[in-house]
């Protein structure tokens, strides 16, 4: 998957982009999102220590620490950040702010604080992040049709 970094676009928002929330895109690649520094300080400073418990640091000086139980100053010594179960420690097999709201429509539950890649993520962009599956492709290319419809995400 060429940017699973950028993992993914649900917003909830339907007509601001082709995105029909599928949820396929968070479903397949979403166990692969990694928050930034900048997004991990913004989790702390809101206090979303129900988001941050998801993710483990793994730090320069060894330490491999839940996100919620770091502070700002392990911020500059952190290599990376990924999901892993808050129980058992291990990584994940999805993301758990995905949320089922219809038949065949997700959204993402941290939408309006969800991390730098997934909102950067446009997998209907060919060429960019483009993700074959992505049920928006369609509407994308050029010429098409589909790219002047409404969208019914139900
Ligand atoms: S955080 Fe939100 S947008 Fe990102 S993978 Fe999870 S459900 Fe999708
Ligand atoms: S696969 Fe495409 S249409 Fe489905 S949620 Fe992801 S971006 Fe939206």
């Amino acid at each position: 998957m060429s940017r699973i970094q950028e993992v993914t676009p649900l917003n909830g928002e339907p007509d601001d982009e082709p995105c029909e929330l599928c949820g396929l895109c968070c479903k397949i690649l979403g166990d692969g999102i990694a928050p930034t520094d900048t997004n991990l300080l913004r989790w702390m400073e809101d206090g979303r220590t129900d988001i941050l418990r998801h993710f483990t640091a793994f730090l320069e000086d060894g330490r491999r620490v839940r996100c919620s139980e770091l502070i700002p100053s392990d911020l500059g010594g952190m290599i990376f950040a990924e999901l892993r179960d808050p129980g058992t420690g291990e990584l994940v097999t999805s993301c758990p702010f995905l949320r089922r709201t219809g038949r065949r429509r997700y959204i993402c539950s941290i939408h309006t604080t969800k991390p730098e890649m997934c909102i950067n993520y446009q997998p209907w962009i060919f060429g960019e992040t483009y993700f074959n599956r992505c049920k928006a492709l369609d509407k994308s290319r050029p010429g098409s049709w589909a790219g002047h419809s409404r969208k019914n995400p139900e």
